[in-house]
């Protein structure tokens, strides 16, 4: 994943050096020296990530992370502090800021590359909720942009597989402040409580007795259920290569022996988050999909949705076709209905009609609004005989139970005339079924309404 990241140092071998490293995996770089420039750049939106040094003359590191932070327009870009080694002060200072995560100086590239993905995988999910939250504000539906900038990455359910009783109890007192803890030292038991109790994050030692964590992290990366829960490994200095093995297959995120509090704070944010995201965006689009083949008053398929499944139902080869009916119903006097009652009791009706329907036909059947007043019924399988018989279920029941509406006050006798067509060999497309539909529906009307009439013979 490609990224245009801002470096922020004063002196220029740094700029230099980290340049070098983030150009060789094919990052894209910015330099500013000193804070000021660095905020200039950060509100042009010029860079998706910030490398920060702490030691600046002038505005130093804090200063520029706190003034990025409480900028709605620069709130956003994630924030990685650059400290000496061996100040845990300074990174307590930097969470106060509003820092994303840390790097300590040396800066080790396993580290440095782990934490520049982890961050331009959040801001990309961040990103494509903002964008999408114009699109489902038109829709109507619950704004993803707003539960994206409430979102803490606070009290998270965290699974940490861990057999070292001190360690275990020293993260896990870390954590408590803002998250629930669930300590399990088994690894198979561990596997089993991450499918079945749906945590939002797992930490994983590497250093079980008698187990590869390492293994564990690839059985939990390839369960289905477990597959979108975001891993972080902890692991001794002597264990880099294995966790450059983990990152490689899908570890979100690793942290080093003796864990530093902070980082483990900050990591384990950053990780619920995106995860956080992620789901709200899948959300976001499964609800918009949905949106766009319902019918918003009744909730029934709506007339695209027909179309196309009609469409490919008719696509088939005519010799091989299953039978297949359809049923058109329609209100009777349903402009009679509004005239009395007012448009919202009209609307009332309708859906209460939608749902009887949907009521007295299978699930297999296509239930859709064809127009206004108008239920269109696909019966896949079924001949002429039969859909006329769930045809006349239909009018029976609509006309045995009238409808009631404003909040049960009222209540409207409803009919319904309905046409039935099954489709012929040599029909070219649907259409050619629904009009001998229409066709019997306009001759149930003609004859008195409340009828069911067949296809002409
Ligand atoms: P017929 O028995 O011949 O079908 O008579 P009808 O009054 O039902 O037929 P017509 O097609 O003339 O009128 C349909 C009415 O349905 C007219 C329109 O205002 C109303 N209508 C269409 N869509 C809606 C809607 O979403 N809500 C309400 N309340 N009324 C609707
Ligand atoms: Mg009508
Ligand atoms: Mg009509």
């Amino acid at each position: 994943m490609s990224a245009r990241v801002l470096i922020v140092d004063d002196l220029f071998p740094n700029v230099k050096l980290l340049e070098t490293k983030l150009g060789l995996e094919y990052f894209d770089t910015l330099a500013a020296m000193n804070g000021p420039d660095a905020i200039a750049i950060c509100e042009k939106g010029l860079c998706d990530l910030v490398l920060l040094d702490v030691m600046m003359p002038g505005m130093d590191g804090f200063e520029v992370c706190r003034h990025l932070k409480s900028n709605p327009v620069t709130a956003h870009i994630p924030v990685v502090m650059v400290t000496a080694l061996d100040q845990p002060s300074d990174r307590l200072r930097g969470l106060d800021a509003g820092a994303d995560d840390f790097l300590t100086k040396p800066v080790d590239d396993t580290a440095l590359f782990s934490r520049v993905r982890s961050l331009v995988r959040l801001k990309a999910v961040t990103d494509e909720l903002r964008q999408r939250a114009l699109a489902s504000r038109e829709f109507g539906i619950g704004d993803p942009l707003a539960l994206a900038t409430a979102e803490t990455g606070l009290d998270a359910r965290i699974l940490l597989i861990e057999d070292r009783p001190g360690a275990a109890d020293r993260m896990a007192g870390a954590l408590r402040q803002h998250h629930a803890v669930t300590i399990e030292p088994d690894p198979h038991a561990a596997l089993q409580r991450a499918a079945e109790e749906g945590f939002d994050l797992a930490l994983v030692s590497l250093d079980l007795a008698g187990f590869d964590g390492l293994r564990l992290c690839s059985q939990l990366r390839s369960l289905d259920r477990t597959r979108a829960t975001p891993l972080i490994m902890l692991a001794e200095e002597h264990d880099r290569a294995r966790v450059v093995r983990g990152l490689d297959f899908g570890v979100h995120d690793f942290l080093m022996r003796p864990v530093d509090r902070n980082e483990l704070t900050a990591r384990v944010r950053t990780q619920v988050k995106r995860k956080r995201f992620t789901d709200a965006l899948r959300g976001a689009m499964q609800a918009s999909l949905q949106m766009a083949v319902t019918d918003a008053l009744t909730g029934l398929h709506n007339r695209r949705y027909l179309d196309n499944h009609l469409g490919a139902l008719f696509a088939d080869d005519a010799t091989r076709r299953p039978a297949l009916a359809a049923l058109i119903l329609d209100i009777d006097h349903f402009k009679g209905i509004n005239d009395s009652f007012g448009h919202e009791a009209g609307d009332e009706v309708l859906r209460g009609f939608a749902e009887r329907v949907r009521q007295h036909t299978r699930p297999v059947d296509i239930v859709a609004r064809y127009g206004g007043e108008e239920v269109v019924v696909i019966l896949p399988e079924a001949g002429l005989v039969e859909a006329q018989i769930i045809a006349e279920r239909i009018r029976e029941r609509v006309e045995a139970v009238p409808f009631t509406v404003q909040r049960c006050t009222r209540s409207i006798p409803v009919t319904v005339s309905i046409g039935v067509a099954v489709r012929h060999a040599e029909d070219a497309s649907p259409g050619d079924m629904l009009r001998r539909a229409d066709l019997a529906l306009y001759r149930a009307k003609a004859s008195g309404r409340n009828r069911v009439e067949p296809q002409a013979a």
